[in-house]
Parts: C-alpha cells; structure tokens; sequence
C-alpha cells in the first residue's frame, strides 16, 4: 500500500479537474480566454520575448507589484516566452523571483527544444530542491501551486509526460543524464489487467488518458537515451522490454501497431550496439552479458552465450543473423581446430571422417581424461 497516499491525492485531484470542467462545460476548450493585459505587464511579456535583459532587469528591480505570471493572449507567461526564445539570461533573471509560476512548464518546454543550459538553469530553481518534484510522476505530485499548469491553456504537454519521460522521446542524453542524477526514474506502467484502485479510477475516469499514459510512459523506456543512461545492462534491458512490448501487442490490440514499433525499436537498438562492436572482447561482452551463469550445462572456460539464448528465445532474428555474432559463433565452432577453417571443403570433409572413425577411441580417450588436451 506504498501509493496509498498518492491514490488518494490523485483522486481528489481528479475530482477537482471534473469539477472545474463541469463548472466551465465543453466549450471551454474552444472558447479564446477574456484576458487584459496592463500596458506594463505588455511591455514586461514583450522584453522576455525578445531577451531584452536590461528592460528585464530593470522593470524586476524598479516596479514594485510587477505580476510576474502575467500571460499573454497565448497563455503563456514570461518565463514561458523567455525559455522558448532560448534567453538564457533573461530566464536566470527571472527565476530569481519567489513567487514564479508554471517553472514546470518551462522546464518541459526546455526540454523539448533541447535547450541544456536553460534546463540545468531551471533545474537549479529552489522548487526542484525538493527532490519529489522530479521523481514523482505529475499525477503523484500535488500541483495545488502553479508549478506545472498542464490542463490551462497555453501548454502542449499531457498530464502523464514527465521531464525525463520527454527528455527521453526526444533523445536528449545529455538531459536525461542530468535528470536522472537527480534520481528522476520512469516509472515502468501496471500491468495491462492490473486491479489496483489507481488503475480502476483513471481507467474509469479517462480511459483514453489511461490508454496514452502507458504508451507514453514505454516510448520513454525504450527510447535508446534512456535505455542505454538508465540502466547497467542495456542490452539484457532492451531485449526484456522487446520481448514485454511484443506481449503488449498482442494484448492491447487498438494500439499493436504502437507497442510492435516500439518493440522493433528496442530489437535495433541491440542490433545497433552490435554494429557498434570494435573488437571480439565487445562481442563477448554482448552476446555473454555479465552476470554469472547458473547453468549446469555449461562448460568451464566457455562463453555462456546468455545474452544469444535469450535473444535466440525472444525470436530477435536481426541479432543472431548479424555479422558480428555469426563470426563470434563461427569461432567458437573451430575452437580446437583454428587451422580447419582455412582449409578447402575437401579436407573439411575428411577430417570429420577421421574424427567419425576415430570417434570410439575418443570417447575411450575422454572417459579417463576428461579434460586432457585431445578431448
Ligand atoms: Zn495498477
């Protein structure tokens, strides 16, 4: 029961969105909002706009009740208008104001223009000192402030895309990686059937929200960025999720052709990495993984191949039919005997003929020595 608290605020959050749409009706979405601007607040939105930073600086110091969340007939605020215009400068200036709203907004709008130093300027913001912030998903996060304001007009995002969940679908390792030393995690989706009550209510109270949560949530896990920054075995990773997306296909049938690209999306990435492979001790490190076989069967001194099996298993046909792999096979094969491979099929063939006849005098000869140079 660990999400007890986090359903609860959930709900009522929830409630409160079908409140706020029942009190405005539909038309809300298509209606433009009645906004007026002050001829300051105008000229404030203008100077972010433009990245004029002494008008900037000066109208933050000079003018003592400035709204500094003043938005203009799109909806957006300052902040907003500073981080699309790529003014790093006028962006610091202005998060230096206590009382600035939607920082979540700008952050997700940095991100998806790839803005690093903007990013990492927003991240330095004191709001994301609370480490909640960045590690929660939005629906966990109580947005009863003006951090992000997702369901507002003026902003693109789903309540479900997360900073790094975005940074992720848009490639952006060097963001990723920032956002994930600051322990922000995708947290991987329930179940297609799962039962628990956070899952019974958004599928109850959106279904298609619902639907696109899940997709979103494993277009970012399998986005190579994330793959490769997130975790210390990408490949083992990224053929467990090909192999749970391809499941997902099946299950989730309206939304096959999503979950089959994105489980061919993990099968290159693993293909990718093997292209990337300079010399045979890569290879190993690939096809062999890290970890420590259990299997009885396997010989002393002999690589394990997990990784193979396991893509051998997953029907990854790519992977095992790759150059790479099929050489490393191949060396495997005429391990004893290097000299064969060079030979003509002719000799080939008589060599296994010697071995075929000679086979009772081998199996004699690796009953008393099993591991003697000959056996
Ligand atoms: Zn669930």
């Amino acid at each position: 029961r660990r999400h007890s608290s986090a359903d609860r605020s959930l709900t009522a959050r929830l409630s409160a969105a079908k409140r706020r749409q029942a009190m405005r009706g539909p038309a809300y979405m298509f209606s433009a909002p009645s906004f007026s601007l002050s001829e300051v607040e105008q000229r404030f939105l203008e100077a972010a706009e433009y990245g004029n930073i002494p008008e900037v600086r000066r109208m933050l110091l000079h003018i003592p009740n400035l709204n500094v969340n003043a938005v203009d007939y799109m909806g957006q605020n300052a902040l907003q208008l500073a981080v699309a215009n790529e003014h790093l400068e006028v962006t610091e200036l202005l998060l230096g104001r206590a009382d600035l709203a939607r920082v979540g907004d700008a952050l997700l709008l940095a991100i998806s223009k790839g803005y690093v130093r903007i990013t990492e300027a927003l991240l330095s913001h004191p709001s994301f000192r609370d480490a909640h912030r960045l590690t929660a998903s939005p629906a966990q996060v109580d947005m009863l402030d003006d951090f992000y304001a997702y369901d507002e007009d003026g902003t693109r995002f789903s309540h479900d895309v997360t900073p790094v969940i975005l940074a992720a679908h848009c490639q952006e390792y060097e963001i990723v990686h920032t956002l994930l030393s600051k322990g922000a995690r995708i947290d991987p989706p329930h179940d297609y059937f799962c039962g628990c009550d956070s899952c019974n209510y958004q599928q109850q109270y959106d279904s298609f929200s619902h639907s696109r949560s899940r997709i979103n949530a494993y277009r970012g896990l399998a986005s190579p960025a994330y793959l490769s920054l997130s975790s210390e075995d990408p490949v083992l990773a990224a053929l467990e999720l090909s192999n749970e997306l391809a499941m997902l296909a099946d299950i989730e049938k309206e939304f096959k052709n999503d979950y089959s690209r994105l489980s061919n999306q993990c099968k290159d990435y693993v293909v990718g990495l093997l292209d990337l492979c300079r010399s045979t001790e890569e290879v190993e490190a690939i096809l062999n993984g890290e970890t420590v076989s259990d299997d009885s069967f396997d010989m002393p001194g002999r690589p394990s191949l997990t990784r193979l099996k396991l893509a051998i298993k997953y029907e990854l046909k790519k992977f095992v039919a790759h150059p790479n792999c099929q050489q490393q096979l191949l060396s495997i094969w005429y391990e004893n005997l290097p000299g064969l491979r060079q030979q003509t099929t002719a000799v080939k063939l008589l060599v296994v003929l010697a071995v075929a006849i000679g086979l009772p005098g081998l199996a004699v000869a690796y009953w008393v020595t099993p591991c003697s140079r000959t056996a």
